[in-house]
């Protein structure tokens, strides 16, 4: 026998056991971010590597060690998308969309890190995000919390929102430099990565996850208490409209983010189910992102939630959750009814597209094809025979102990199936 193919570590199957979840995921998602006038959009899962180098900043962890990058045949330096906001900007400045007016889009796919794999984090993971280009008003951002808050609901999920604000450009520029003459009089206490991005990137530092380094960062001065009259008033008017919402909150001065286009608001939600692994949606404003990769200033926001750590959440209670289609298993015996079951499988599901019918092919006996019935989740077996044929009936009998058989004329089983079901 040959050598087993196996997957690569951190990017897994999704199994047809475990596939609900995920298609109910996508669709309770779909529906609420269409509901709130998103629009799906998509992008390649492969990108030139500069348009993440660029968006997310070469001093990330992202950039600096977990991005899947290689050289194509042409020499072009080619990346695995690890986020997908980068992939959406490019995408509306080279379509121009922002010029059309204010753009709200959302997208759901595959993102790639080399990240150590362990529970709630992959090397594939999938994230639906959301972005909105073209409003600058706090509402907007009032907006999209609100969003993932109804989400969390209808999930059943609880999750703590945490926000924070990186104040305006300006302002993080004075922040940077108070920060840098902090860490610099602790010098010492420093890791070998702060200590490199004390020259490179110094607010990267407070996002470290070494604890040796927490008291340290704690007793850093915030950029919260730094902010300029603008910032302060934007982050004053989302605290407001959260209020109003009455959607709870925590400023949380050492939230930053781990990439680099972020400015004003920045929220995370977390959920203490997880662990370390907890955070399960992430977002911000980065108003100089667009510009910054080549197109129009223009103000912009948006989050992303790992689909990963959110189906572990529900995984638990997703028989309450998740309605289970109507199943109902076709038995039939002789060629006739075999052509019949299928004729007539075919026309119910054309006026009943929301069932399932597994429409039996073992082709054995009326004993055994039961027991496959009896087996499967079917809620009713339909039992079409010789006799049964030559009556021009059905026999529909129930599975899970809801009444006896009944024979019902072919011509009104739609009828029946429609009350039964
Ligand atoms: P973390 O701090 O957990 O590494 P992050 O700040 O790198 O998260 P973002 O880039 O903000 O994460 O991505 C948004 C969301 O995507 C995260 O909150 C998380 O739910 C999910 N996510 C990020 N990386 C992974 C991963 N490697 N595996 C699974 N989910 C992930
Ligand atoms: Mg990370």
């Amino acid at each position: 026998m040959s050598k087993k193919i196996q997957a690569i570590r951190g990017m897994n199957d999704l199994l047809p056991a475990d596939s609900n979840i995920w298609s109910f995921l996508d669709s309770t998602i779909n529906n609420l971010m269409l509901s709130y006038g998103y629009k799906y959009c998509r992008t390649p899962n492969v990108e030139a590597t500069e348009t993440f180098s660029r968006a997310i900043g070469e001093v990330t962890d992202i950039v600096e060690k977990e991005m899947y990058t290689w050289k194509d045949n042409n020499g072009d330096s080619l990346t695995l998308r690890p986020e997908g906001t980068a992939g959406v900007v490019r995408m509306m400045i080279e379509h121009n969309l922002p010029r059309e007016g204010i753009q709200k889009v959302f997208y759901n796919g595959p993102m790639f890190r080399h990240e150590r794999p362990q529970k709630g984090r992959y090397r594939q993971f999938h994230q639906v995000g959301a972005e909105v280009f073209g409003a600058s008003d706090a509402k907007i951002d009032a907006e999209l919390i609100s969003v993932t808050d109804s989400l969390w609901k209808s999930l059943e999920i609880s999750a703590q929102l945490e926000i924070n604000s990186l104040g305006s450009a300006e302002s993080r520029e004075s922040y940077r430099e108070t920060l840098t003459k902090y860490f610099n009089d602790h010098k010492a206490k420093l890791d070998e990565d702060s200590l490199r991005r004390l020259t490179t990137n110094p607010l990267r530092i407070l996002d470290s996850k070494n604890s040796d380094l927490e008291d340290l960062i704690s007793n850093a001065p915030k950029m919260i208490d730094c902010l300029d009259n603008d910032s302060n008033n934007h982050f004053n008017a989302l605290k407001k409209y959260l209020d109003q919402l009455k959607i709870p909150y925590k400023v949380n001065p050492k939230l930053v983010r781990g990439l680099d286009y972020y400015n004003l608001t920045v929220f995370e939600w977390v959920s203490n189910e997880l662990g370390s692994q907890g955070t399960i949606c992430g977002g911000g404003r980065y108003d100089g992102l667009v510009e910054k990769m080549g197109g129009n200033p223009t103000p912009a926001i948006g989050f992303a939630m790992g689909l990963e750590r959110i189906a572990l959440l529900i995984h638990d209670k997703s028989n309450q959750l998740i309605a289970k289609r109507p199943h109902l298993y076709f038995v039939s015996m002789g060629e006739s009814a075999h052509i019949e079951s299928m004729k007539l499988s075919k026309k119910i599901l054309e006026v009943l597209p929301n069932i399932t019918i597994t429409n039996d092919i073992s082709m054995g006996t009326l004993k055994s094809q039961m027991k496959k019935a009896d087996k499967s989740d079917a809620d009713f077996a339909m039992i079409l025979g010789e006799e049964e044929l030559a009556n021009r009936v059905i026999s529909i009998k129930p599975l899970k102990g809801q009444g006896v058989q009944q024979s019902i004329k072919l011509e009104g089983i739609i009828q029946h199936l429609q009350e039964i079901l």
